[in-house]
């Protein structure tokens, strides 16, 4: 089916944009089954979410978000965690240490201990089980699995440090979440495709996706990095500064994956994951598809290892906004000056791609376009300014495209799939003020799949 749109700004330049899967003509008059008008309103492509957790985020959305309960309020998170109608499992995500302490089971029974509970913290690498949890799991008679802490007695103590693939394997239900709301969701927000930065990702995964697609639950194009199982993508890398892998090791799996011909991504968010990564990657050899996730420490004397390391580095603006000052007071102080940048990484060559992370950062786009452009944190404080970067500039690290994030932004032309936005105003009036933008049409192959109310 032909689509026209009609008086659509390309650019400040206004033109009728003719599409059916592709953009078929740009200018000119031709008939059309259907067609929209952009009024003067700019039409963009669609924006790529470089780095997100499709499955983890629609999960998210049927647990209870321990994010809103601010600092030191165990009552709330109690009360929560006891108003989950059911007898069944209690899920919750973003928990931090500031709102009921540091937990393992028997402080978290405090909070509840008539039913299985399991808080995943919020730097997404450690759950924290209940008693009726570690005992629904039987994790008593589980013995040599990597991540999972132990007392003195040599108990459980009820913390699981990077086990999701093993709990997904043990938890009742093991049907991956719905897709549909949360890509519902994306689409209104002007989301047409995304990569999904999951390490636990697998061939089994790939085809979830697929199916996922094919039924219509998720509207997106979907690119995937994860195990060496799958047939491309980068190698997923997780480093954790406290448990770093043998260098030798490393180096062997980078080689492993760029013999396949397949980049590798490091999750590194600190100073020494960072520069660990580096130096594997140094030593390992280049592959034009190598990133680094996070980069959250970036000190000066990582700049150019960065450089020569020819990485691309996938950043999260929206940390900034929804925990920057947080961060900001927990960091090294040699850190401060250094968390999450982004204008400095531009001017020192290295690719820069925008992403959610969600559901471990906030998904809005034009939230985290703003945040970078004005690195305001949840507090109002301004976090590390000269790290800002124009509002062009956060929209193009949504514009690069998947296989090259940090690359040129897409642009509307003939030939291209019609992946494509309508806004609710000029281009030049999204720059100057990124954070009110709306979405009023969002195409994806020609088809729209989301009209604002
Ligand atoms: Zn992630």
């Amino acid at each position: 089916m032909t689509l026209l749109i009609k008086n659509a700004d390309l650019d400040g330049v206004t033109a009728d944009v003719l599409v059916d899967d592709q953009v078929q003509q740009i200018g000119g008059a031709r008939p059309a089954a259907a067609t929209i008008d952009a009024r003067g309103c700019a039409v963009i492509p669609g924006l790529h979410d470089h780095h997100i957790h499709l499955y983890a985020a629609a999960a998210a959305r049927s647990s209870i978000d321990c994010a809103g309960f601010g600092s030191i309020n165990p009552k709330a998170l109690s009360a929560a965690l006891h108003a989950v109608p059911g007898p069944g499992w209690v899920r919750g995500v973003n928990y931090h240490e500031s709102i009921a302490g540091d937990l393992d089971a028997v402080a978290l029974d405090r909070l509840c201990a008539s039913r299985p509970v399991r808080l995943q913290h919020s730097s997404g690498k450690l759950w924290i089980l209940n008693t009726a949890a570690l005992q629904a799991l039987d994790l008593a008679s589980v013995w040599n699995q990597p991540g999972l802490e132990r007392d003195g007695q040599s108990k459980p103590t009820g913390r699981l440090w990077r086990m999701d693939a093993w709990l997904h394997t043990r938890l009742p239900s093991a049907a991956p979440a719905n897709l549909s709301s949360l890509s519902k969701q994306m689409a209104s927000f002007g989301i047409t495709s995304v990569t999904d930065a999951s390490y636990t990702n697998d061939r089994q995964r790939l085809t979830d996706y697929g199916r996922a697609r094919q039924r219509r639950e998720l509207l997106q194009h979907v690119q995937v990095m994860g195990d060496l199982s799958l047939p491309a993508g980068q190698l997923k890398i997780l480093l954790d500064e406290d448990d770093l892998l043998p260098f030798s090791d490393l180096v062997d799996r980078i080689k492993q994956a760029h013999d396949l011909n397949r980049g590798v991504a490091f999750h590194a968010v600190s100073h020494v994951e960072l520069l660990y990564a580096l130096s594997a990657l140094l030593e390992a050899g280049r592959h034009s598809d190598d990133r680094i996730e996070h980069a959250g420490v970036v000190r000066a004397q990582t700049l150019p290892m960065l450089r020569a390391a020819g990485v691309t580095v996938v950043t999260q603006p929206g940390f900034i906004a929804d925990r920057g000052a947080r961060f900001y007071a927990a960091a090294d102080p040699a850190d401060q000056p250094c968390l999450y940048p982004y204008a400095s990484l531009l001017a020192a060559g290295v690719p820069v791609a925008a992403s959610s992370d969600a559901p471990y950062g906030p998904l809005n786009p034009w939230l985290i376009m703003a945040a970078a452009a004005t690195r305001v944190a949840e507090n109002g404080e301004v976090i590390n300014p000269t790290e800002r970067v124009s509002p062009q500039e956060g929209l193009r690290g949504y514009l690069a495209s998947a296989g090259q994030p940090g690359g040129p932004a897409r642009q509307v032309r003939v030939g291209a799939r019609a992946d494509l936005l309508v806004l609710d105003r000029p281009l030049a009036a999204v720059f100057s003020d990124i954070a009110a933008t709306q979405v009023r049409y969002t195409l994806i192959g020609g088809e729209i799949v989301y009209t604002a109310t």
